[in-house]
């Protein structure tokens, strides 16, 4: 079963999170199939949003947004778009749009960046968003500070990170068809840390020693292989890992409190983008192919629009309605 785990190490400022996505992650991909229009994912793409989706939840969980997480990449290799969203209660979704062959062991640079015109972005969308105000976006590098295509997404986020937060942090991530998982190990900010680079003081020498300790556990966190995450239940990772240290474990995220596939699509919203189009354009639809009819990109679901339901669309809208508002 799913699982989320925190867990402190006692004294040291340093906190992780190991998430183990089952039965979520499997439902992502039986949806991708389900409808009969699309293949299964390339061995590459598997493994790229799987990664994705356990670092999604990692940091929808490191940071306890209160609104929609969304972690996007828009490629310019074979993989046009991947992304994932994750809800404050780690509810999930994922998908990813692929043209044309991905080698078994593509890159991520090869997938999505192959013109280095490939981008990936965080977007936080607040669940009581004012009107007029935007989500926060930011954005991710797929380059390191030299200039270079980084060719693991765990990589990139670590980049990330420490350029944005200016948090060390260290990330494993794996996945296959059965399981998407990731482990991340991340130094807390010490209070009152950058006023103390004037001052010589015992608070430096303190400084030194919690570095040393974040070191320390960094090194054992990235000493975990890809095989040992995908193939070990998460308490025998955690204690293979840091049996030396003082650790401290929260309760766990498991049953129905445990990250779980959900997809937040409906009519409602497939009318409005019916409605965007514009009345000539929807009829223009219908009279070609008898209905509308939008699949669901992450859950697979079908929504069929007729003329009549077409019609109706417009009418709701008409002035003095307020039935799309
Ligand atoms: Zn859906």
């Amino acid at each position: 079963m799913s699982e989320l785990r925190k867990f402190l190490f006692q004294g040291l400022p340093v906190r992780g999170m190991l998430v183990r996505l089952t039965d979520g992650w499997q439902e992502v991909l039986r949806r991708r199939t389900a409808s009969g229009t699309e293949d299964e994912y390339p061995e590459a793409v598997l493994h790229l949003l799987g990664e994705m989706t356990a670092a999604a939840l990692l940091m929808q969980s490191n940071i306890k947004f209160n609104g929609a997480l969304v972690l996007q990449v828009f490629g310019d290799g074979p993989v046009k778009l991947a992304v994932v969203e994750v809800q404050p209660d780690l509810s999930f979704r994922a998908t990813a749009k692929v043209v044309g062959e991905v080698p078994p062991e593509a890159t991520l640079s090869q997938m999505v960046n192959v013109r280095n015109q490939g981008r990936c972005v965080v977007t936080l969308d607040p669940r009581d968003r004012l009107p007029g105000q935007q989500p926060y976006q930011g954005i991710i590098s797929l380059w390191d500070d030299t200039g270079r295509p980084i060719d693991h997404f765990a990589d990139v986020l670590q980049h990330y990170m420490l350029q944005s937060e200016q948090l060390d942090t260290t990330l494993v991530l794996a996945a296959n068809d059965q399981l998407a998982a990731g482990l991340l190990i991340q130094r807390l900010p010490v209070q009152g840390e950058g006023n103390l680079s004037a001052k010589a003081t015992a608070a430096d020498e303190d400084q030194i020693g919690r570095n040393e300790d974040y070191a320390r556990i960094a090194i054992l966190a990235s000493s975990l292989k890809q095989s040992e995450l995908l193939e070990l239940d998460g308490p025998t990772v955690l204690r293979r890992l840091f049996w030396e240290e003082n650790r401290v474990e929260f309760e766990p995220l498991v049953g129905d409190e445990a990250p779980r596939f959900a997809c937040n699509c409906s009519t409602e919203r497939v009318r409005r983008m019916i409605h965007s189009l514009g009345i000539d354009e929807a009829r223009d639809i219908v009279r070609e192919q008898g209905q509308i009819e939008v699949s669901c990109d992450f859950c697979g679901l079908a929504y069929r629009f007729d003329a009549i339901d077409t019609e109706q669309i417009f009418v709701d809208t008409a002035p003095g309605s307020n039935a799309l508002q």
